[in-house]
C-alpha cells in the first residue's frame, strides 16, 4: 500500500469456483442495488450484497473473506423475488458463503467435501457409514443382546465412546477453521462495541427481524423449520453435558423422557418439513425448497435425518417394551453420527452455523448494527 491506494490481487477462478458452487446467476447482476434495498436486515445492518456480488464477479478474494454480509443473510428472499435481472441474490450470496467456507478450512477437505457431485458425496457418506455399523455390531453386538436380555435400557458408556472421539476430532479440525474465519473477518475493522452490549445487539436484532418475519407464512415455516433444529439440536447438547455432570437426573424418568421426545421430535420435523418440501416441489412449494438444491443442502439434511429418526426410534421402542430394538436404534443413533460428525458438521454445510455466529461478533463488535 502507498500513498492511500491499495494493490488488490485477483483471483480469476473464484467467479468460476462461486457459479459452480450454486451461484448460477452471478453474472446477470448489474449492480442496481434493488437486493440490498429491499432486504428487511437493511435497516438494521450495514449489509451490502451489491458489493458482495461485485467483488465476487471481479475475483477480489481478500476482500470476499473478510466481507461478512453473506453470513448476514437469513433468507428471506424479498432480494430474489424483486431482482430486475431475474438473478437470484439469495442464491448467490449462499454459493458465495460455501466459497468462504471452503476457504476457512484449514485442511482443504472442505473444498473437496463442498465441490463434489451429489453421487459421489451420498457414496462416500454410505462408505463412512458401512465402517461405522461394520464396527459397531462387529464389536458391541454381544454387550447389546446381553444388555437387551436385562429388559432395561441403559446408556452404555462403552458405545458413546467411539462417537464421543470422533466428535473431539470434528472439534479440533473445526475450531482453527472458526479461528481463520475470525481473522479474516476482523481484519481491517476496528472493534467500536463492547462485548456485552454487542450480545444485546444481536439478540435484539433477531428477535426483531424474526418476529416480523413470522407473519409472512413462506418465512415463517422456514423460520420454525430452523427454530425446531436449533431446539433439538440444543437439547440433545445439554442432555448429554448433563449425562456426564449430574447423571442421576435421568432417575426423573418422566422429565428426562419429555425432554428427549421433544428434542427428537424437534429435530425431526425441523429437518423432514425441508427434505419433504424439497422431494415433493410441486408447482406450489415456494422457490425457496425448490432453488436451494446444491449438493450440500441436500447432504445437511440427508445426514441428520437419520440421526434425529434413530433418537426417536430408541424411545418409542423402549416405551414398546420391545428393548432389544431400542438397544438397535442406539446403536444405529451413533452409527450414522458418526458420517455425520466427520464429513458434514467438520467440513459441510453444519460448520455454517459457526461461521454464521462468528460474522454476527465481529458485525457486532464493529460497528456492523446500525443500532449501536
Ligand atoms: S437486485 Fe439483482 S441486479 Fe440488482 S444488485 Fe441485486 S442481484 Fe444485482
Amino acid at each position: 500500500m502507498a500513498g492511500g491506494s491499495e494493490f488488490i490481487s485477483i483471483n480469476p477462478s473464484l467467479n468460476r469456483e462461486v457459479f459452480k458452487l450454486g451461484g448460477k446467476s452471478l453474472l446477470e447482476c448489474y449492480q442496481c442495488g434493488s437486493c440490498t434495498a429491499v432486504c428487511p436486515l437493511a435497516e438494521e445492518l450495514n449489509v451490502s450484497f451489491r458489493r458482495a456480488i461485485r467483488y465476487t464477479q471481479l475475483g477480489v478474494e481478500e476482500k470476499i473473506l473478510g466481507d461478512i454480509s453473506p453470513w448476514s443473510c437469513n433468507l428471506h428472499g424479498d432480494c430474489t423475488d424483486s431482482c430486475p435481472r431475474g438473478a437470484s441474490p439469495s442464491e448467490i450470496l449462499a454459493a458465495i458463503r460455501r466459497y468462504q467456507a471452503n476457504k476457512y478450512d484449514w485442511t482443504g477437505l472442505a473444498r473437496w467435501w463442498n465441490n463434489s457431485s451429489l453421487t459421489a458425496k451420498i457414496l462416500t457418506y454410505l462408505a463412512f457409514f458401512a465402517i461405522s455399523l461394520l464396527f459397531y455390531f462387529g464389536i458391541y453386538w454381544q454387550k447389546i443382546l446381553q444388555f437387551a436380555s436385562t429388559g432395561k435400557l441403559v446408556i452404555l458408556s462403552e458405545l458413546l465412546i467411539p462417537v464421543v472421539a470422533v466428535f473431539v476430532v470434528a472439534l479440533v479440525i473445526l475450531a482453527p477453521s472458526g479461528y481463520r474465519a475470525y481473522r479474516f473477518m476482523i481484519k481491517d475493522k476496528k472493534k467500536e462495541v463492547g462485548f456485552f452490549k454487542s450480545l444485546k445487539l444481536i439478540a435484539n436484532f433477531f428477535i426483531k427481524l424474526e418476529t416480523e418475519s413470522m407473519g409472512v407464512p413462506h418465512k415463517r415455516d422456514r423460520i420454525l423449520e430452523h427454530v425446531l433444529i436449533l431446539v433439538g439440536l440444543g437439547l440433545f447438547i445439554l442432555l448429554a453435558i448433563i449425562y456426564l455432570v449430574f447423571p442421576k437426573f435421568f432417575e426423573f424418568e418422566i422429565i428426562s423422557k419429555a425432554l428427549i421426545y421433544i428434542a427428537s421430535l424437534s429435530l425431526l420435523i425441523g429437518v423432514g418439513s425441508p427434505l419433504t418440501k424439497r422431494l415433493m416441489a410441486s408447482e406450489k412449494t415456494h422457490w425457496y425448497y425448490k432453488k436451494f438444491r446444491h449438493p450440500t443442502d441436500w447432504m445437511s439434511l440427508i445426514t441428520l435425518f437419520p440421526v434425529a429418526l434413530m433418537a426417536l426410534l430408541v424411545f418409542v421402542f423402549y416405551d414398546l417394551s420391545m428393548i432389544l430394538y431400542a438397544y438397535i436404534a442406539f446403536a444405529l443413533l451413533l452409527i450414522f453420527l458418526i458420517p455425520f460428525l466427520l464429513l458434514e458438521f467438520a467440513f459441510g454445510k453444519h460448520t455454517h452455523w459457526l461461521y454464521k455466529i462468528i460474522a454476527y461478533y465481529v458485525g457486532a463488535r464493529t460497528g456492523y448494527f446500525r443500532g449501536d
